[in-house]
């Protein structure tokens, strides 16, 4: 006698089968558990999902094939986190499989269950990390002492605002803390947007933790570790032993049987959101598995969610206005910078605007800010310049016809990248060595238009020729970008070199800007932020605000001799009340004109988007997909509450010879965009059969798009 299963297999995106297969055993299998399966010709990982039915089938005369085997010793997922996963596929349009499969370690899929029995066996080693020297909690400040309060007794979800430097991990360290010492089972989810700051959440963790809870207890899970290391971690939280995970936006499908806290770090940050397969938000995630997770739950049971950030996301901020005007989240406050005496120690920076329209024309870096910088080198103190730009120049021009860079397969100029001679394209990677002579015409006369990181850091270096280090020494210049830290280890030892104080001038993409803590600088800018002012993007704005306070808050953040230190912004708007708000760091002013805008607008968070991507070889047909689909999309259910546009080409139309376009589809109700998506995803793939959509390369929808 047989029982029947149905197993969640891995499947494309968008195949027929939704990635439930039936299989029978001969044991009855919880819900959960983890099989291997025929599949085709190969075998593979499946999980169980349904019940099987009480009653064994018979299973005479219809092909269901047997199980292979079943990954013993490992528990089976259970409930919750099956029903995270059912979510997510259904809310981001994706299939059960794809979700379920990529939410496991890979290294699971390509283990037998004998050679998964013995990685249970093996020893840990746990994190690299000095567990002997066990670090105290500190004494809290006023407002963490209130945040702390609030969190541990009223029900969330919550946001914490609280600016750079105001001591927000401390706040997560002693919540995780009076949760482990409360329940000696909880488990604690901890995520930050970008694995190059996972070391040092790490490192604050790992000493506050491990030695009193053992090696195993605080484990990582980011895609830079390897493929064991990563099985390490997931079976250390699925069995329990891992009490804290901290993580990136993968994280947050972790098996965590006993979670209670989850902590989302820079919650604003985009990288919380996919940009590819399932497009999901961990941060909307992170939100709905505490609700999920706390369902039914005894009191001091339940699962809490704190987001954090300094500017937070417009979304959670909207969330978390007062309850009579709709507000859902607690909102939490810690304004202050620890250990700030007005204007002095740890104080906010100063904002400096630069006129730039007061400038000759071609300035890059005015006088008022140069002589800044020197003055800070002057006294031993680091400056950190920021342009959001890699290489040297974004475009190479002749001088006598029209020829420009332009990549050969993209509608983009591939950039200059003086140090290696070559033209790149940042889209396709396409790379050649810089011609000699304009290939359209052999004129010799090829320039460089426009500048990039690199350049700045060459044109900097001949401005501050003259200009000498306390010790008599010269100048020292460095450079952070995608480019400077391609090899592995190359970003912890540039920001090692910035930590020893070698460094004066520090020169680099938004990488500098976030999150690391670098103690002696004293001066941060912005050459060129205004690009973002009049954006097609609704959400630039929101983004450089960001990413302004962000990089002001690198500034001074233990700036011990009371020096001030200061953000400079170069601008030809000075008058922008973005800058406005900025100046008197004022993010609430900022977020309440900004959401007003969007309110009458009737734009996110006032309403809800996804966006259609189709990509094909030709321009015609990836619209035309798009429009036959819009066409028929008449007899879905909610068709009427929904606003389809029309076609366009997205803003890079072709990558790599792929001509894409998307199409938006906008609603004011939540449920009725999501009711009208699942009943057009098969409106979607029949259009895709249809002759007219021959040369469609893929199509995907990604559900409350990020960048429009
Ligand atoms: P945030 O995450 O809000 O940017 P951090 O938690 O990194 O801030 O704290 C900033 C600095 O202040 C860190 O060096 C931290 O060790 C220190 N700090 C935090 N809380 C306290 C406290 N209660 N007393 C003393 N120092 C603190
Ligand atoms: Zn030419
Ligand atoms: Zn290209």
């Amino acid at each position: 006698m047989s029982t029947c299963l149905s197993v969640v297999v891995q499947t494309p995106a968008h195949s027929a089968i939704a990635g439930l297969l039936s299989y029978q055993s001969e044991l009855s299998l919880a819900p959960g558990t983890l099989v291997r399966v025929p599949l085709g010709k190969r075998e593979t990982l499946g999980v169980v999902w349904d019940a099987a039915p009480t009653d064994a089938i018979s299973l005479a005369g219809v092909d269901i094939r047997p199980i292979s085997g079943v990954l013993h010793g490992i528990e089976p997922l259970n409930a919750h986190w099956r029903q995270l996963v059912s979510f997510a596929a259904s809310y981001y349009q994706r299939s059960l499989g794809e979700v379920a499969l990529a939410a496991l370690p890979p290294q699971l899929r390509d283990l037998t269950p004998t050679q998964v029995g013995r990685r249970l066996k093996r020893g840990s080693t746990g994190l690299a990390g000095d567990a002997a020297s066990v670090v105290v909690a500190q004494t809290l400040t006023a407002e963490q002492s209130e945040v702390l309060r609030r969190f541990n007794s009223e029900a969330g979800p919550f946001l914490l605002f609280g600016a750079t430097g105001s001591g927000k991990t401390e706040v997560y360290l002693q919540a995780a803390q009076e949760l482990l010492e409360r329940n000696p089972a909880a488990q604690a989810l901890v995520m930050v947007p970008e694995i190059n700051l996972t070391p040092q959440l790490e490192r604050r963790f790992s000493e506050r933790f491990v030695g009193q809870y053992g090696e195993d207890s605080v484990v990582s899970m980011h895609s830079g570790m390897t493929p064991a290391q990563r099985l390490k971690s997931w079976l250390a939280a699925h069995q329990g032993q891992a009490r804290i995970v901290l993580g990136t936006r993968m994280a947050v499908f972790a098996s965590l049987p006993t979670l209670r806290l989850i902590v989302v770090d820079e919650e604003h940050d985009p990288s919380y959101k996919s940009q590819e397969g399932a497009r999901y938000s961990a941060r909307d995630l992170a939100v709905y598995r505490s609700q999920l997770e706390s369902e039914g739950a005894a009191p001091g049971q339940t699962c809490r969610v704190l987001l954090a950030s300094a500017t937070p996301s417009m979304e959670s901020w909207h969330h978390s206005r007062a309850a009579a005007l709709g507000g859902r989240y607690q909102r939490l406050l810690m304004p202050s910078r620890v250990g700030a005496a007005a204007g002095g120690v740890g104080a906010l920076p100063a904002v400096r605007l630069v006129d730039m329209s007061l400038q000759p024309k071609k300035t890059v870096l005015s006088p008022p800010l140069l002589e800044a910088i020197g003055q800070r080198i002057a006294r031993g103190e680091q400056s950190m310049i920021f342009l959001n730009r890699r290489g040297y120049a974004p475009v190479l021009q002749c001088g006598s016809c029209d020829w420009k860079s332009e990549c050969p397969h993209c509608s983009a100029y591939r950039v200059f990248h003086k140090i290696d001679r070559t033209l790149r394209c940042h889209h396709c990677g396409f790379t050649e060595r810089v011609p000699r002579a304009c290939p359209s015409c052999g004129d010799l006369d090829i320039a460089p238009v426009g500048r990039g990181t690199e350049r700045l850091e060459e044109h900097l270096g001949e401005l501050l020729v003259g200009i000498q280090r306390p010790d008599g020494t010269p100048v020292s210049i460095a450079r952070i970008d995608a480019d400077s830290t391609r090899l592995k280890g190359a970003l912890q030892q540039q920001l090692a070199q910035v930590h020893s104080g070698a460094v004066d001038v520090l020169v680099g993409t938004q990488m500098i800007a976030k999150g690391h803590d670098f103690r002696n600088i004293t001066l941060v800018a912005a050459i060129n932020p205004d690009g973002a002012l009049f954006s097609c993007d609704f959400r630039a704005a929101e983004r450089l605000f960001s990413l302004l306070m962000q990089a002001a808050g690198r500034a001074g953040r233990d700036a011990t001799q009371g020096q001030q230190s200061e953000m400079w912004i170069q601008t030809l708007h000075a008058k922008h009340s973005l800058f406005a708000a900025l100046k008197r760091h004022d993010f609430a002013s900022f977020a309440e004109q900004q959401l007003k805008e969007r309110e009458q607008a009737a734009m996110p968070p006032f309403s809800f988007q996804a966006l259609v991507r189709a990509e094909a070889r030709s321009q015609d047909v990836a619209q035309g997909f798009l429009q036959a689909a819009s066409v028929a999309a008449a007899d879905v259910a909610d068709f009427a509450r929904v606003t389809l546009y029309p076609p366009v080409p997205m803003s890079i139309q072709r990558v790599a010879n792929v001509e894409r376009a998307q199409m938006l589809v906008e609603s004011a109700s939540r449920v009725a965009l999501q009711r009208f998506l699942a009943g057009w995803h098969n409106v979607l793939q029949d259009t895709r059969r249809l002759p007219t959509s021959k040369g469609l390369i893929r199509w995907a929808v990604d559900v409350d798009p990020l960048a429009i």
